[in-house]
């Protein structure tokens, strides 16, 4: 059956149970009490069309994504037909991530919580013995993935046996994820007599494949239209002229700011360029399309719960199996070509009860399509502008200033303050201050060749250097995102190399103290200074400034108590003097970078 003739068979089923109310529903009172705090004043339309078929015990495909109201569509029948006196497990969603297990766990429960209805969730990743506990103290409903439900049923700490419903939620993402023998073996353990529910928000060929093998005469149930719309999300577009999008797309990020983004391309060529394209202005980029391997793919992905990936491009087959459920945004890069598409893509964004934001480039070819939006889902897209460049210099500008306020608002200038007070009045005092503050920002903050790069590839000056400005959280360095050749060639810094540590690395990065040159020539002629040696670099994403930053978070020293810093691709080497050595050394150590501690010993010397 094709999706369409899915669509015809919905059609079919919309007409007199429109009407109904959570009261016509005949719900026990405790079911419609809890609703009512939650609420939900009246039933979707998904709810409303499942309803009759699951009370009635029937196997049910619906076809409707995140955003309809679907997990309350199987949870109030659900809650309904529990016996809340017995303690087996009566009911079994099945879901694609840790996430949803939790998110659907919590709706149930709080659809049954007036009702005595005990749920539980169980996932990967947390502790077994909990969970054991907690289905031992006699739980009815379970949501779990699959994987860690096959642990328990093959460990035989959860029995099936007293099963009535087993509930598939978002089975085409759970099948894209690799599920399926899972799913299989599971539902072969489970009793012969019991009803299936089937919520996935498409039905491709491996969902037909599964239904036909378990369920046999389901009501196929589906909301079209208008009422798929992701209720949740909020839709915002900027019309664009078309000829230089990947820049539009930086200003539009620029613009809204979103913490992290699922970036929709139409082709796979595209979700390569882009994600190039972000990775140089900076943002920690990853692609996914079909042509990445899986175990590339599935590197990407827990990249992506791990949270080190914040920008996601990808075509719409590659993001199908994919839980972005943290992602704030998504942004269609390119316009969807089909309606549907705009409906399947946004409903990616506002899960977990946040609310999602969808942003779209329109170009002027794709206005028709709004239009079409509008008609048919009743969706309309709030028009919003890019700001100028005059603003976004502005911003930036301010934004620096309020950087340099915190790093040396409180500075104890010494010294310098007389030479201070020199060059504010020295004719080249505006070329001074302008060096001296290109200096601070691009010499400890951004990669040079990624400047260079954005440079090749014409992102605005003022883009970049807002980028740039903002660049405080660590990147990180995804191995599975092929990078192009001239991306991990390293490159020479202009500043003089010392030969003490010269690896066979190239030198990438450093940062003279603060004070300039005259206080690093004071020091060294101390003769005092060791250098530690700290397990990370420039590729691993880590930045001076973060690193200087945190230093002296945690030793309470003052930065011109460090020396230079010299920064290589994996590894880099901080001046100390005796002095301060043994507490510097202590602080790196405790610095935590990717989930882990830095490593930071004595440098060999020469
Ligand atoms: P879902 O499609 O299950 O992810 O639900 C989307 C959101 O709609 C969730 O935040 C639900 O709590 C909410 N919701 C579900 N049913 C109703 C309803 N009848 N009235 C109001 N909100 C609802």
């Amino acid at each position: 059956m094709t999706n369409s003739e899915f669509e015809q068979v919905v059609d079919e089923d919309q007409g007199a149970e429109e009407e109904l109310s959570f009261e016509s529903m005949k719900l026990d009172e405790p079911i419609v009490k809890a609703l009512g705090e939650m609420g939900f004043e009246k039933p979707t339309p998904i709810q409303t069309r499942t309803y009759e078929s699951v009370m009635a015990g029937r196997d049910v495909i619906a076809m409707a994504q995140t955003g309809t109201g679907k997990t309350a569509a199987f949870g109030i029948p659900l809650v309904h037909k529990v016996d809340p006196e017995r303690r087996d497990v009566f009911a079994l969603i099945l879901t694609p991530t840790r996430e949803l297990a939790l998110q659907v766990t919590r709706e149930v429960s709080q659809i049954g919580r007036h009702r005595g209805v005990r749920t539980a969730a169980i996932y990967g990743g947390a502790s077994f013995t909990n969970q054991v506990k907690e289905i031992q103290s006699g739980v009815q409903i379970i949501a779990g993935t699959p994987g860690r439900v096959l642990d328990h049923i093959r460990r035989g700490t959860i029995r099936f046996e007293k099963l009535g419903v087993v509930v598939l939620d978002e089975a085409d993402e759970m099948l894209s994820m690799g599920f399926e023998k899972e799913i299989s073996e599971i539902i072969d353990g489970l009793p012969k007599k019991k009803q299936m529910l089937l919520f996935s928000a498409t039905i491709p060929d491996d969902i037909r494949r599964l239904s036909s093998r378990y369920m046999g005469q389901a009501d196929v149930i589906s909301v079209s239209g208008d009422e798929v719309a992701a209720k949740d999300v909020t839709h915002y577009m900027y019309l664009v002229s078309g000829t230089n999008r990947p820049v539009d797309l930086v200003r539009v990020i620029e613009a809204e700011r979103p913490e992290s983004s699922l970036v929709f391309c139409n082709t796979r060529d595209e979700t390569q360029t882009v994600a190039r394209y972000l990775k140089k202005a900076g943002y920690n980029a990853a692609w996914i399309n079909s042509d990445l391997s899986q175990n590339d793919r599935e590197k990407v992905m827990s990249s992506i719960r791990e949270g080190k990936i914040d920008f996601l491009v990808a075509t719409d087959v590659a993001a199908r199996g994919i839980d972005v459920s943290h992602l704030s945004h998504v942004i269609n890069y390119a316009f969807p070509e089909s309606l549907e598409g705009y409906i399947h893509r946004t409903g990616r964004t506002g899960r977990a009860g946040r609310a999602g934001v969808a942003v779209s480039l329109v170009t002027p070819q794709d206005i028709g399509n709004l239009y079409y939006l509008r008609l048919t889902y009743k969706l309309d897209l709030v028009e919003r502008t890019l700001p100028k460049e005059e603003t976004i210099r502005r911003k930036i500008e301010l934004e620096r200033i309020d950087q340099l306020r915190d790093r040396f608002g409180d500075a104890s200038v010494g010294e310098f303050y007389g030479l201070a007070a020199r060059v504010m009045h020295d004719a080249y005092a505006m070329k001074i201050v302008a060096g001296l503050l290109e200096e601070f920002f691009e010499g400890a903050e951004i990669e040079e060749q990624s400047l260079e790069a954005i440079d090749v590839i014409g992102i605005p000056k003022e883009v970049d250097e807002e980028l740039e400005g903002e660049e405080i959280v660590t990147p990180v360095h995804l191995e599975a995102e092929p990078i192009a050749e001239e991306e991990v060639e390293p490159e020479r810094s202009e500043v003089p190399i010392e030969a003490a540590h010269e690896p066979e690395e190239a030198e990438l990065e450093t940062a003279p103290v603060d004070g300039g040159d005259e206080a690093q020539a004071g020091r060294e002629d101390e003769g005092e200074e060791n250098e530690i040696y700290v397990d990370a670099g420039r590729k691993d994403g880590l930045r001076i400034s973060h690193l200087m930053k945190e230093i002296v978070r945690l030793t309470g020293l003052p930065r011109t108590s460090l020396g230079r810093v010299r920064m290589l691709t994996r590894s880099t080497f901080i001046q100390v003097s005796d002095e301060h050595f043994d507490k510097v050394l202590d602080a790196v150590a405790k610095i935590e970078f990717h989930g882990r501690a830095l490593k930071a010993e004595p440098a060999q010397q020469p």
